[in-house]
């Protein structure tokens, strides 16, 4: 099983400073989801089973029985951006769950998106992305879904699963978060540096 890189906990620990407010507990957080969710996940087997049973819990608030349509592949939530560099040039992955998810929509009556990335993630690392790589491509992929699937108009929200590894008791050791996307804007525009520190020589 992988483990949480020292830079991924370093930066997680930052997002969830109340100060910056990037990642957020999802206790008191009424995600609309009357009608259930789609869920879009990675595949990853060590981590699926928990990520899946924090939607029961959640939709139990909403529903007398989950309802929950998982579209689920390697680092998929990062692979849904024009681009994505969690993609190869010629794998089609983006359109083939792009249109997954406007069927879902459409046929199914789902009102609801949830995307939820991870860390530590295989496919994330395996294309070299950190986990501010990979929610910046989340939400990217989330803008993309609300464009490709008009005239629907989906509430689409972001969510962060993290484990943090065996140094952790068990009750402890996985956390969902969700992710506010104007924090995340905020936290990666203070990065960049300020125009007079560019060399536009
Ligand atoms: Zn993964």
């Amino acid at each position: 099983m992988l483990t949480l890189s020292n830079e991924d906990r370093d930066v997680i620990a930052r997002l969830l400073q109340p100060g910056v407010g990037v990642l957020q507990g999802t206790k008191g957080k009424r995600l609309a989801q009357d009608k259930g969710i789609i869920l879009v996940a990675c595949s990853d087997g060590d981590q699926f089973h928990d990520l899946y049973c924090h939607k029961v819990t959640l939709q139990a608030r909403h529903r007398e029985d989950p309802r929950i349509h998982p579209l689920v592949l390697h680092g998929l939530p990062c692979r849904l951006a024009y681009r994505s560099p969690a993609n190869d040039p010629d794998d089609m992955v983006d359109e083939v769950f792009l249109k997954c998810i406007r069927g879902a929509l459409s046929r199914k009556h789902f009102e609801t998106v949830a995307l939820c990335a991870h860390v530590p993630c295989m496919h994330a690392t395996d294309y070299g992305l950190g986990v501010l790589d990979q929610l910046r491509l989340m939400v990217a992929g989330k803008i993309r879904i609300a464009d490709y699937c008009r005239p629907a108009e989906p509430t689409i929200a972001c969510f962060l699963h993290v484990d943090y590894g065996e140094e952790r008791a068990k009750e402890n050791r996985r956390k969902t978060y969700f992710v506010n996307r104007e924090a995340l804007r905020r936290f990666t525009d203070a990065m960049l540096p300020p125009i007079s520190d560019l060399n536009l020589a």
